[in-house]
């Protein structure tokens, strides 16, 4: 029988528990499809003609637009136990509703089978749960995307654990901002740094959507290392990208401020913070609320001087991000050291895939660039053997 399907563990117990208590009239009807199926197309049979939107960054199956917590942007968070605590603080809360949070916080212990079986069985219920299921399925794919990343960064820095960018640093410093005393001897050394990778969800948010009130660059004689964003006392601050937060502390001239290492290599770095969100060694997902804006430190009203850096040296937040569009310039960052910061320019980078019969120049003609920027992309030889599969990347 299929709930004997369910009862083999404990968390399952409990959705059964939870399904149960959702009015479940009739028993569940456990169609194991497989997870391709329901995550990538669409393809229940339950669904019928029900209208699902894909979601191109995430490959999240959508049917309609609603979703158990409302957020600001389409990343997750870790906005279940917030939700949580605050429903069960009232008095008249909706337990049909904490059975749905407790159901989806459940859903991370479970195989892909049984989550494609709880969807399934969701799918039979007379009022189709559909706010539910969509947070399942985002649950589900930020989860999986998670796991990838992790381990698509492991693959390419065997060394960058325990932080991120380990190799990179050397160094984790919980409580001095900058920290780092690398050597930079080479100026001619450019770094191609990813920013978003659709693939795997690294995108960015933007951390205030304040006007900008003062800009990176020299000023009185002095270098603005950052860039001051305009807010109100309280207002939230977002994480720029995923990442691990470093620090969390107040600090001199800086008040509470908060740096974040990113895994591609930047550390990104919110100022004169009212309140943390966060603390040292917390991972966090781009849009993730790490503090509350507020004056802290040397400030003269409120503000988030907000500053992106590369192995300690200032980049002007300008070089990757439009701040009137409150996006990314481009999907990669290309770093040149310079005596003061590093100078950063966008690129959008197009991938290729080596086929039977490619040859260095003959890719370099296809996309129209030299075998030179080929060769310096990929930290490759002009006589390098390309191997079938291998991914090259190319600056567009
Ligand atoms: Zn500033």
């Amino acid at each position: 029988m299929a709930t004997s399907i369910l009862t083999e563990n404990r968390s399952c117990c409990l959705l059964s528990c939870i399904l149960s208590g959702m009015r479940l009239k009739k028993a569940l009807i456990l169609i194991l499809s497989l997870w391709a199926g329901w995550l990538f197309a669409g393809t229940n049979p339950m669904a019928g003609g029900h209208e699902t939107r894909k979601d191109t960054a995430s490959a999240v199956v959508m049917y309609g637009d609603s979703l158990l917590i409302e957020r600001p942007s389409f990343f997750p968070d870790r906005g279940y136990n917030a939700q949580l605590d605050s429903l069960l603080l009232t008095d008249d809360f909706d337990p049909e509703r904490v059975a749905q949070l407790k159901l989806i916080q459940s859903v991370g212990d479970l195989s892909r089978a049984q989550v494609a079986s709880l969807i399934d069985s969701l799918f039979t219920l007379s009022e189709v749960p559909y706010p539910l299921i969509n947070e399942i399925n985002l649950y589900i794919t930020m989860l999986e995307n998670q796991r990838a990343r992790h381990s698509i960064f492991a693959a390419e820095v065997p060394h960058d654990s325990p932080h991120p960018a380990h190799s990179l640093y050397g160094e984790w410093n919980e409580e001095i901002p900058h920290p780092y005393k690398l050597n930079h001897t080479n100026p001619d050394t450019g770094f191609y740094l990813k920013l978003r990778d659709t693939l795997w969800s690294c995108d960015y948010y933007h951390p205030h959507s304040g006007p900008v009130t003062s800009r990176f660059g020299w000023r009185y004689g002095r270098r603005h290392s950052g860039i001051d964003v305009d807010l109100e006392v309280w207002d939230p601050v977002h994480a720029a990208f995923a990442g691990q937060v470093r620090v969390a502390r107040f600090y001199g001239g800086y008040g509470r401020v908060v740096v974040i290492r990113h895994y591609n290599g930047l550390e990104t770095l919110y100022a004169h913070l009212h309140r943390f969100k966060v603390k040292a060694g917390d991972f966090v997902e781009a849009g993730d609320v790490i503090g509350l804006g507020g004056s802290s430190g040397r400030s003269t009203g409120s503000h988030l001087h907000f500053e992106v850096r590369f192995r300690g040296e200032p980049v002007n937040p300008e070089n990757l991000i439009d701040f009137r569009t409150q996006s990314l310039v481009g999907d990669t960052l290309v770093l040149h050291k310079t005596p003061h910061w590093y100078v950063g320019r966008t690129t959008n980078v197009t991938i290729h895939r080596v086929e039977k019969g490619d040859y260095l120049h003959k890719i370099a003609q296809q996309y129209g660039v030299s075998i030179q920027e080929i060769c310096e992309l990929n930290a490759i030889r002009r006589n390098s053997t390309l191997r079938v599969g291998q991914r090259l990347r190319i600056s567009g």
